[in-house]
């Protein structure tokens, strides 16, 4: 196996590193003083690339590396990948769906009722000192008490929030750029349609072109000033310039959000904001769940290297390769 030389373009957790490290050949494009000329030299013996959102694996990238067969991606999301590119150039890109939907999903929920029942707010509040100086904390205007989630992009996590929210006793619809077969939730085939019906917004929508900026100002307006949006999904699928001011002017209430679309950075308007939660993307962040993501980049880079196939490959690059 040490024959095999595998790239690793960011940091990567500890666990990645040393299984790696310890079956094969790697080559750490983030610790290069010269990418450039580590590639030149590297890049025509390169099997399998080890990446995550950090970095994009672009086709200038991929291109690069003559050899390539494997993008191995930390992540569920691989926008930053170019899967496209790779499918039509051979190259499997895997992801790590499933073991971390739980957990996304476990945030979705903490973020929402922080969200609706302004808890970090109040949080700040008892911190500044101001329930002994002031009294009590306002109530809050909204409530989860009989309203309807409409949930964007029901897949894997989708599906896990929707269980959450049922149980919290929220009515649930749904869009997406198909109907599922395996759910009775109401489905709506437009965006616009499903803001009008709910009352608040959750998107679970991947990044990539097809979902830039869908929700825009026209959305927010649809959601209306009692409406609510969550974003547990990608930064991108917002218009975060719109969203700034439909929160500033009133035109939805409130808004939770774990991703970002310049992350890390975030607008300081959204800052300035009481009624927003902002969260540092955690939607997948316990030891727990990137242990067991780290440890299927490195099964997927395994397997794949010693003739056994990819075990989890994204939609653009089917195994066995169709045709
Ligand atoms: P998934 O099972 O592949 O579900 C994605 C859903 O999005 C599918 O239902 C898909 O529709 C739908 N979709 C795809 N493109 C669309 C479009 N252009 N318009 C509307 N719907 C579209 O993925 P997942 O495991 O649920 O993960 C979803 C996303 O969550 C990831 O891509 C990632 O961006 C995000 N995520 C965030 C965090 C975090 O820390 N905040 C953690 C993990 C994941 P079909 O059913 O027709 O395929």
């Amino acid at each position: 196996m040490k024959s095999n030389e595998v790239l690793v373009t960011g940091r990567m957790m500890p666990l990645v590193m040393e299984q790696l490290e310890s079956r094969f050949t790697l080559h750490k494009l983030h610790e290069a003083a010269d990418r450039d000329a580590l590639l030149a030299e590297v890049g025509p013996r390169i099997r399998a690339v080890a990446t995550g959102g950090h970095v994009k694996t672009d086709a200038a990238l991929m291109a690069k590396l003559p050899k390539l067969e494997l993008v191995a991606n930390f992540g569920v999301g691989y926008d930053s990948v170019d899967a496209a590119w790779a499918g039509q150039h051979g190259v499997v890109v895997t992801n790590t769906p499933d073991v971390l939907t739980e957990e996304v999903a476990d945030t979705c929920l903490g973020l929402l009722l922080m969200t609706v029942r302004e808890l970090s707010a109040s949080e700040r509040y008892l911190r500044a000192g101001l329930w002994e100086k002031q009294g009590a904390y306002p109530l809050t205007h909204n409530t989860l008490a009989g309203k309807t989630v409409g949930i964007l992009a029901l897949g894997r996590i989708g599906k896990a929030i929707a269980k959450r929210c049922q149980a919290f006793g929220l009515k649930i619809v749904y869009h997406g750029r198909s109907q599922q077969k395996d759910v009775a939730y109401p489905y709506y085939p437009t965006l616009v349609g499903m803001a009008e019906a709910c009352d608040i917004l959750i998107s679970v929508a991947p990044g990539g072109d097809s979902t830039f900026h869908i929700i825009d100002a026209e959305v927010l307006r649809a959601l209306g000033p009692k409406g609510v949006l969550i974003n547990i999904g990608r930064g991108s699928v917002v218009d975060e310039g719109a969203l700034i001011s439909a929160l500033q002017n009133k035109v939805i209430a409130s808004a939770g959000l774990d991703v970002f679309e310049k992350e890390p950075h975030v607008p300081a308007e959204l800052i300035a904001l009481d009624h927003v939660v902002l969260l540092p993307h955690v939607g997948s962040a316990s030891h727990h769940t990137r242990g067991l993501m780290g440890q299927l980049v490195v099964d997927n880079i395994t397997s794949f290297l010693s003739g056994k196939g990819p075990l989890t490959p994204v939609a653009e690059t089917p195994w066995p390769p169709k045709g």
